[in-house]
């Protein structure tokens, strides 16, 4: 009997789905022991604005995460500076992550994991785990001390999202709400109703003027209401590297890895899948192939790094410049061609002949963003 003994650092997101995927793609002549070390005194879950595609949801069998989901979406809308709508259609939620997290957490251990709460791990243990444990899994996050000790070569950029917990909002809409707008952020700002409540926060680009202009967003979208709670948190994206250590028995997986989508800034699909990849290398034996897997998957897509830049640097009359041949609003998604606005995408890069790459970039990663992103 094949029998492994693995550490996961960090019950957060990361950390349990992958536990529990390991449980489930156990093959029987094997034997898991796992353990996860949880910094926090209780299940956790960091800030998110919980949007997430019943695409991806459904890919992860081992919990049953319906009964968490606090509203359904036809989709997501992304607006353009010019009033221009991207409109993806395609079933989507908000998840409450406060019960969902607990409640793999208490699965994970009722199938015989161990949860140990309130531990940090240090540096100095890690390297004890590394030299003693058959693996180590690194799930602590965007500023993954495993990272950091055991895999110092990986890099992951890293950007801050801010976010209001709104209530009493009277804003409503079937969709998830994404504005690219350079008025507020040089990314994107969100409104993802959530029940009664609504999260409103935008990717940060300066401490000093970043909350007064999420203030200004949201008296411009009109969301009203009163904040419950504010928020700041990073969000880890772009990695470069997901495995290493003296035996290279170091995984890492989540923001840890950097494997949030860059240019949604996704990161609980990413997760999702990373972890589905991480545990078909260990049940198949094969953990020398996950870095491999998981940089060749397209999830880790090099078109996202040149598209993010470019998306950055643009003010929103270059934004507008660009999109100028698209129609008003532009529909992708459940039951419409592929491939259908190549044409328009084109057109403006030939009108932009230096800009043709990076325009040509933004096309394949969000035609990627939309399957494997949120
Ligand atoms: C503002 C904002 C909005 C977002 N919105 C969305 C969204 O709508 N949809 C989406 O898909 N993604 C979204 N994301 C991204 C998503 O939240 C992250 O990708 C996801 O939470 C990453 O999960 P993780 O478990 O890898 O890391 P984390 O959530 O950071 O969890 C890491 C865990 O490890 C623990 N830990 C850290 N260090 C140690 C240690 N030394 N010892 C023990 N434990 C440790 C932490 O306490 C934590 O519980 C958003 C992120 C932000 C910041």
């Amino acid at each position: 009997m094949r029998s492994l003994d693995i550490r996961i650092v960090g019950g957060g997101l990361a950390g349990v789905i992958t536990g529990l995927q390991l449980q489930q793609t156990k093959p029987k002549d094997a034997e898991y022991r796992i353990t996860a070390y949880e910094m926090a005194d209780e299940p956790y879950t960091t800030l998110c604005g919980e949007g997430i595609s019943h695409r991806n949801l459904s890919r992860f069998t081992a919990f049953d995460s319906m009964k968490h989901c606090a509203q359904i979406f036809q989709g997501a809308h992304w607006w353009l500076p010019d009033g221009k709508l991207l409109e993806v259609k395609q079933r989507c939620y908000t998840i409450e992550r406060k019960t969902w997290i607990p409640a793999m957490a208490e699965k994970f251990q009722k199938q015989g994991g161990t949860l140990e709460l309130g531990h940090k791990v240090t540096p100095e243990e890690l390297k004890g785990f590394a030299k003693d444990a058959d693996l180590v899994i690194g799930a602590d996050g965007p500023g993954s001390v495993t990272r950091k000790t055991l895999v110092p070569d990986a890099k992951v950029d890293v950007k801050l999202g801010i976010q209001y917990r709104v209530k009493g909002s009277s804003f409503t809409s079937d969709w998830l709400e994404f504005y690219t707008d350079k008025r507020y952020c040089s990314e994107y700002a969100w409104v993802f109703p959530k029940g009664d409540t609504m999260n409103v926060g935008l990717l940060a680009d300066d401490p000093a003027g970043d909350w007064k202009r999420l203030d200004a967003f949201m008296a411009d979208k009109k969301v009203g209401g009163s904040v419950a709670q504010k928020e700041a948190y990073p969000i880890g994206f772009s990695g470069t590297k997901v495995q290493g250590g003296p035996r290279n028995n170091v995984l890492l997986v989540g923001d840890s890895g950097g494997m949030t989508n860059p240019v949604t800034k996704g990161g609980i699909c990413a997760t999702i899948l990373g972890a589905e990849i991480l545990a078909d290398c260990v049940a198949q034996g094969k953990v020398a192939e996950y870095n491999q897997r998981i940089m060749t998957h397209p999830i880790m897509d090099k078109s996202f790094r040149r598209a993010i830049h470019f998306i950055t640097e643009q003010d929103n009359e270059d934004i507008n410049k660009f999109s100028r041949w698209l129609p008003d609003v532009v529909r992708v998604g459940d039951g419409e061609p592929k491939g259908k606005y190549f044409t328009a995408v084109l057109k403006a890069g030939l009108a932009n002949l230096t800009k043709m790459p990076d325009l040509l970039s933004i096309y394949r990663a969000l035609a990627l963003s939309k399957d494997y992103s949120w």
